[in-house]
Formats: structure tokens, C-alpha cells, sequence
């Protein structure tokens, strides 16, 4: 807990959450000297890349791969690059790893190279009439990206209007879904499956539903390359904290805000159960629905409280974790890998059966002889016992690794379960449907407020969820908030 000495204090900007959206904006406010304090409820910094407490494992709950993030490329890669760079950040070491997701159907696997050529190679020895179809893609997918990258985060009005000239594709492309461009592209419909398979995991949405532009920035960002962090991704995390700290900004861990304080249209600082500060610009890099108690009643107009109110989550997610003795075949099992009972274009929930093994790739992250396994699927708003879906979870794992069932180290021993589980009830914020991301989302909430000085950062707001994207969140509310950086397309830091 690092609380001691904030009641009472006064900052130039408060961050409200010390995810990577929050510590990002925190570096850059205070690399543009700015006296940043960041409080979250946590006792350690990340927001969902933070460790679980689990001793002896190094598991976060919301990353398993940075993806493409660290080669040159549109917005989301290159970023976390030039932000590393930028801030000097070190701590960690990224692993990059040869497959980045493996897709098991009932009557075919699919692993999933990185690599435009072995993407291509490896649909077509399955599909060989569709080569020059997947190549063709392909070519959309890297133009498509290629477009983005010359995009602001945050388009104005110019840069819109300059739309049909910079970035016809992502125009034409901007309101439509993954399965109409899949289908009209591709003939056969194993491969449609195959090839949208990444929706359901990473969009928490069937291919009908998701946006293809933010397909085919995925599908892109995976072709360059994915990485995981040596001994875990809270090391990635700490290392922004450091930066935060390094520029004089303090962390406040283990404390909530439960208030956000306005003054005459603008805010004034913010406060806790027994603490306050003052500052003149708050940052709230949380759930942007928190807004709605966190502010007085008769503060947000009518209509920002009702797109908070109203607006779409994504669908929820559970996660188990559990650890095992169970020798684990690199070569048989993928270090990310998601069973699906049907191929059929519609899912339907609890279809498909997501397998994480970190330790396949990196022993570090649990006791020798052991590995860490996440198991995540999809399930529902309603209130069913999360502890007997993951106990189904376990057995349709054993399955595809028998023996894990009978072979679960415990966690912690005082727990009633072998395991642990997370239940996200929004994992991915707002839903990424066509009309809430990228240039079709102007549903999407903006990173200012109506209220002057109060800003969002982070997944609920632009450019949508991921490591990449949150970060140039973070760095891009900073540039609003500074002002004083001229803007750069991939990343307005330079
Ligand atoms: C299961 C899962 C898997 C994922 N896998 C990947 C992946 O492989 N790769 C990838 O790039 N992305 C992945 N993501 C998405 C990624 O984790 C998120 O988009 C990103 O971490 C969100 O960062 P954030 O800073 O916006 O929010 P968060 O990480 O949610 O941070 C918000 C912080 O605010 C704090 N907070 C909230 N309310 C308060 C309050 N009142 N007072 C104080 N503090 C408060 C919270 O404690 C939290 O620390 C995954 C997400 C999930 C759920």
C-alpha cells in the first residue's frame, strides 16, 4: 500500500486507475512535467495485467500475448515500440513466440503461424483453391493497417474530411461486419470459420457482429508478431509505474476514489472514504460507467448519462486458473488454444473452450515441474454458479489434456478450490460492434468530457481494448492535457 500523505494534497492532474491507460497517461503527464498523482484500488499497479495473488505463479488476468506491437505498422504496433523507447522503460524482457493462436474444430486444427507467408501457407494446405482469396485478404488486411497508421488517434474534423483520399478502405470497410467481407471473399465455408475464429476470443463477439476493420487490424497485428513477458506481464507493467515515478509522479495503491469533485462546470479534485485532493484535471482510466455515481447527480448532461447508461457491454468472460503436474507436450498443446465443439458460423455460448498454457513457453512463471493453465469461455449476464461452469471447464479441458482433472496442484492451500476464477462481466468495455469502434464508432465515447478537465482514458474509450490501444490512450489524453507536442500519427508523442 502506498496511500501514507495524499489526504489533503494537491496535484496538477489525478489519473483514477494505475491500469496501463492510467500509467501511461501518468509517464507522459509527467515527462511534460506535470505533478501526476495515480490511484487505483489495487495493491499493484496494471489494472488487469496485474498479478493475481497466487504465490509462487505469475499470472495476470487480462493479457496473454502483446501482439504486433513492437514492429513497425499501423496504430497499436509501433506504439508500444516508440512508447519504450520514449520513456525509457526496462524491467522486462518480451518473448516472442512462433504460433500465436492454435483453433481446434471437430474435423480440422488450424495453428496459427506468424508470418504473412506461413498464414497464407498454412489456410491453403487445407484450402488450396483458396490461395490467391487468402492472399488477397491478406493484401486488405496490411493495406488496411497501412492506412491507419497515417490516422490520428482521435480524428478531427480535418482529418476526416481528408478520409475518402488517405484511407479509402478503412471508409469502405468502417461499418461492415467480419462474416458479410468473409463470406463475399472466401468460397468455402470451413475456412470463413477458420479464418474469423479470432471474434469469438478477442472481441467476445460472433464474426456477424464484429467489425472487419477491427478484424483485420487483429489479424494483421498477429502476422507481425506476438510476444509474451518473461517471469509475467506485472513486470511490464511495473516498469511504467517506475517511469511514473522516476518523473516525480506518486502511486497510490489500495485506495478507491468514490468521488470525483466538480467546481463551476470543471473538476477540482477527488476523493475516497477518508481521504481528498485537489487537482485542477482529473483522468479517470477505469470504467466509464463509474462516472455515473462517482459525479453528483446533476452534473453529466442528461444524454452523456443515458449513452452511459444504455450504451452495449461486451459479452462476459470466465476465467479459471489452475496449476498442474501433468507434463505438458509443447508439440501437441499451443501455448493459446481454443476448442470449438461446431463449425458453425454461430457460435452459440460455451461453444468454444479457450487453453492458455504460459509456461509451455516460459517454466519461470510456475514452481519447476509445474505449469499454470488459464481455461476462459464465454457465459452469460445471468447469475449461474460460476464455481460449477468451471468445474464443466475442467472436465471438457481433460479432454484435450488427459489426465488434467486428477492432476490440479492447489493454489492456495487454505482455498475451497484447487483454483481460482475471475468472472468478467464487460472484459473488453463498451461491445466492439461496427458502430462502436474506429471511424464507424462515433457511439464511442470520446477522451473529453462534457465536464472541462475531466478526461476518459483506457478500453471504454478510443481507440478500443488491448495493450497498444489503452497505452495510446493514455499517451494520447496526455498530449490533449499538455497540448504542448505536436501530433504525430502513430503516436502523438514525438
Ligand atoms: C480475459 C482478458 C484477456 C485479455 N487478453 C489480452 C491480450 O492478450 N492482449 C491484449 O493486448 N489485451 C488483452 N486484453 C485486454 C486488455 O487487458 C485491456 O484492454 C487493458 O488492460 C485495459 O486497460 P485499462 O487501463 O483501460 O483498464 P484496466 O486494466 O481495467 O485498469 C483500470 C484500473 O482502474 C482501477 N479502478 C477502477 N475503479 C477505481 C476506483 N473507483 N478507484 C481507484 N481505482 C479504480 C482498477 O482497479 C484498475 O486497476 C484482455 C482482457 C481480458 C479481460
Amino acid at each position: 500500500m502506498e496511500q501514507a500523505g495524499i489526504d489533503g494534497g494537491v496535484f496538477d492532474v489525478v489519473v483514477i486507475g494505475a491500469g496501463m491507460a492510467g500509467l501511461s497517461a501518468a509517464a507522459f503527464l509527467g515527462d511534460a512535467g506535470r505533478r501526476v498523482l495515480v490511484v487505483d484500488s489495487l495493491d499493484r499497479p496494471g489494472g488487469l495485467l496485474a498479478e493475481l495473488p497466487l504465490p509462487g505463479f505469475h499470472m495476470s488476468a487480462g493479457v496473454h500475448n502483446l501482439a504486433g506491437a513492437f514492429a513497425d505498422g499501423p496504430a497499436g504496433q509501433g506504439t508500444l515500440a516508440a512508447v519504450t523507447e520514449h520513456l525509457e522503460l526496462d524491467g522486462f524482457e518480451l518473448l516472442p513466440l512462433d504460433t500465436t493462436y492454435e483453433m481446434r474444430y471437430p474435423q480440422a486444427t488450424y495453428r496459427i503461424p506468424v508470418g504473412r507467408e506461413a498464414w497464407i501457407e498454412m489456410f491453403a494446405r487445407q484450402h488450396p483453391a483458396q490461395e490467391n482469396a487468402l492472399s488477397e485478404l491478406v493484401d486488405v488486411c496490411e493495406r488496411m493497417a497501412r492506412e491507419l497508421a497515417r490516422l490520428p488517434i482521435s480524428p478531427d474534423a480535418a482529418s476526416l474530411a481528408r478520409l475518402p483520399v488517405e484511407a479509402p478502405l478503412l471508409l469502405a470497410y468502417s461499418t461492415v461486419n467480419t462474416l458479410d467481407v468473409l463470406r463475399h471473399r472466401l468460397d468455402d465455408q470451413r475456412l470463413v470459420r477458420a479464418v474469423s475464429s479470432l471474434c469469438e476470443p478477442y472481441l467476445a463477439l460472433p464474426p456477424a457482429r464484429a467489425p472487419f476493420a477491427v478484424w483485420a487490424m487483429m489479424t494483421n497485428s498477429y502476422l507481425t508478431g506476438t510476444y509474451q513477458c518473461r517471469g509475467g506481464f506485472q513486470r511490464f507493467a511495473d516498469s511504467f509505474a517506475a517511469a511514473v515515478r522516476d518523473r516525480g509522479g506518486t502511486l497510490s495503491l489500495g485506495s478507491t476514489v468514490t468521488e470525483i469533485r466538480t467546481q463551476d462546470g470543471q473538476v477540482s479534485g477527488v476523493a475516497g472514504r477518508d481521504w481528498q485532493v485537489s487537482a485542477p484535471v482529473v483522468v479517470a482510466a477505469m470504467d466509464a460507467r463509474q462516472l455515473l455515481r462517482m459525479l453528483a447527480a446533476d452534473v453529466l448532461p442528461r444524454s452523456y448519462r443515458h449513452r452511459l447508461e444504455s450504451t452495449e457491454v461486451s459479452s462476459p468472460l470466465l476465467s479459471v486458473y489452475l496449476a498442474t503436474d501433468l507434463p505438458i507436450d509443447p508439440e501437441a498443446t499451443a501455448y493459446e488454444a481454443f476448442h470449438v465443439g461446431t463449425e458453425s458460423l454461430t457460435l452459440e455460448r460455451g461453444d468454444f473452450l479457450g487453453i492458455h498454457v504460459p509456461t509451455l513457453n516460459d517454466p519461470s512463471q510456475a514452481p519447476p515441474g509445474q505449469h499454470l493453465v488459464e481455461l476462459i469461455c464465454a457465459v452469460g449476464h445471468d447469475a449461474e454458479d460460476p464455481f460449477a461452469q468451471a468445474a464443466g471447464m475442467i472436465t471438457r479441458a481433460d479432454a484435450s489434456l488427459p489426465g488434467l482433472a486428477d492432476h490440479l496442484v492447489p493454489l492456495d492451500p487454505h482455498a475451497p478450490t484447487p483454483y481460482a476464477i475471475r468472472r468478467f462481466s464487460a472484459p473488453y468495455g463498451w461491445a466492439c460492434t461496427p458502430r462502436r469502434v474506429g471511424l464507424g464508432g462515433r457511439l464511442r465515447l470520446g477522451h473529453a468530457t462534457p465536464i472541462r478537465h475531466l478526461y476518459l482514458a483506457g478500453q471504454w474509450t478510443q481507440p478500443a481494448h488491448g495493450i497498444p490501444q489503452v497505452v495510446a490512450s493514455g499517451a494520447e489524453v496526455a498530449r490533449l492535457i499538455t497540448n504542448d507536442r505536436p501530433h504525430h500519427p502513430l503516436l502523438p508523442l514525438a
